[in-house]
C-alpha cells in the first residue's frame, strides 16, 4: 500500500548493529538509538553502522535483478545509477574489481 509518502514500512525483521544493541542506554529504542547507513556496494547493498564503524550487514544480490520501489526518491534514481558507475569506476581505476 501507498501512502502520500511513498511505500509504507513492510520490515518484518530489523537489522542492528550487535555493538550498539549492547550500548544501548535504558529507555531508547533501537529505533532511536540506531545510526545506520544503507548504501549500494558493487555486488548487492551494504548497512553500515556510523557510531562504530562496521558492517552490520553486506548483502550479495550475486547478479541477480532485483525489484524494489524507491517511489518517494524517483528523481534520485538516475543520482543512484550514477554513483554506483562512480564507485565502479573508481574499484576499476584502483584494480580492485574481481
Ligand atoms: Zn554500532
Amino acid at each position: 500500500m501507498k501512502t502520500d509518502k511513498g511505500v509504507d514500512n513492510k520490515i518484518v525483521q530489523f537489522l542492528h548493529c550487535a555493538k550498539c544493541l549492547k550500548e544501548i542506554p535504558k529507555g531508547v529504542s533501537p529505533m532511536d538509538w540506531a545510526r545506520n547507513q544503507f548504501g549500494w556496494t558493487l555486488k548487492g547493498f551494504q548497512i553500515w553502522c556510523n557510531r562504530h564503524e562496521m558492517n552490520v550487514g553486506a548483502f550479495d544480490l550475486q547478479g541477480n535483478k532485483v525489484g524494489y520501489d524507491m517511489t518517494t526518491m524517483a528523481e534520485d534514481r538516475f543520482t543512484i545509477k550514477n554513483r554506483q558507475e562512480e564507485l565502479k569506476d573508481s574499484k576499476l581505476q584502483k584494480g580492485e574489481q574481481k
